[in-house]
């Protein structure tokens, strides 16, 4: 039977899918904007994620994670270009990969209230929860946290703290399938939707699908891939489609290794799994 099945059934055919954007002009909030349409216009994706850890020029330090005013208002720039560039037609999250202090995140995230994003993700370090509640709930933008964070254990904290909005296990990195199930239960008790943090291949990326099928609180299923023209290559079946995952009535995760396609990537050194 499907995997889904397995984990007690489904609660939507569909699992959203977000995408990743990039740009090399990653600091230029006009460029962001059209990389952020192109993206909705041309992939067809209605949920989007775009890095605000960029240089702005601004910068007098790289290392005391302190954000000077002039820094606070590129991003809002960028911020701005993006949502206002995209409208309804598509949510939009901002990444900060724990870069800033306490007080920088705390007023970045003040200041990126006006434009209602979908999420800010990992604006401090992992390891001070103290310093992730504080900043979590001192803003109506909603924080996102948990790509780093192992086992339900490690997620423990972040949720009976309430110290996250939206939590964002990874699915192979946390324990799995069943493990991000129990996470996703966990965060129930709390009424946290799950953002299911993804940077694997088509293979994993199903995986997550099926456990977003069976959690009530998915929210989506990140793709990291979209520069790879390979990425979809990798598996005989279509897998994200319209910026959603449908999930397959095969058994299993219902998906086929299309071994041409992995030769092709291989790195040097690795060799196909002996069939015999
Ligand atoms: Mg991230």
């Amino acid at each position: 039977m499907p995997a889904y099945q397995l984990l007690g059934g489904k609660y939507r055919d569909e699992v959203r899918v977000y995408c990743d954007c990039h740009t090399e002009a990653e600091a230029d909030p006009i460029a962001c904007a059209d990389e952020a349409e192109r993206v909705v216009e041309e992939l067809g994706y209605d949920a989007l994620k775009f890095d605000l850890d960029v240089p702005s020029g601004h910068e007098k330090d790289r290392a005391n994670r302190h954000l000077r005013a002039p820094e606070i208002e590129h991003k809002a720039s960028i911020v701005e270009a993006i949502t206002e560039r995209v409208g309804s037609r598509a949510d939009v999250a901002f990444d900060c990969h724990w870069t800033f202090s306490g007080g920088s995140a705390k007023r970045l995230a003040k200041r990126l209230e006006e434009y209602d994003v979908w999420w800010l993700e990992d604006p401090v370090p992992p390891e001070n929860h103290d310093v992730q509640r504080e900043v979590t709930r001192c803003t109506s933008t909603p924080i996102t946290v948990g790509e780093n964070v192992y086992r339900t254990h490690g997620q423990r904290r972040l949720l009976e703290e309430q110290a996250v909005d939206i939590i964002a296990p990874d699915m192979p990195k946390v324990g799995g399938m069943r493990e991000t199930r129990k996470i996703a239960d966990l965060a129930d008790l709390y009424y946290v939707p799950v953002a299911m943090h993804n940077v694997a291949s088509p293979v994993a990326t199903m995986a997550s699908a099926h456990v977003g099928a069976a959690i009530s609180n998915a929210l989506a299923v990140e793709y990291h891939s979209y520069e790879l023209g390979w990425w979809a290559d990798l598996v005989e079946e279509p897998v994200i489609e319209d910026g959603a995952i449908e999930v397959p009535e095969k058994p299993g995760l219902g998906v086929t290794l299309d071994l041409d396609t992995v030769a092709d990537h291989m790195v040097e050194g690795e060799e196909l799994f002996d069939e015999a």
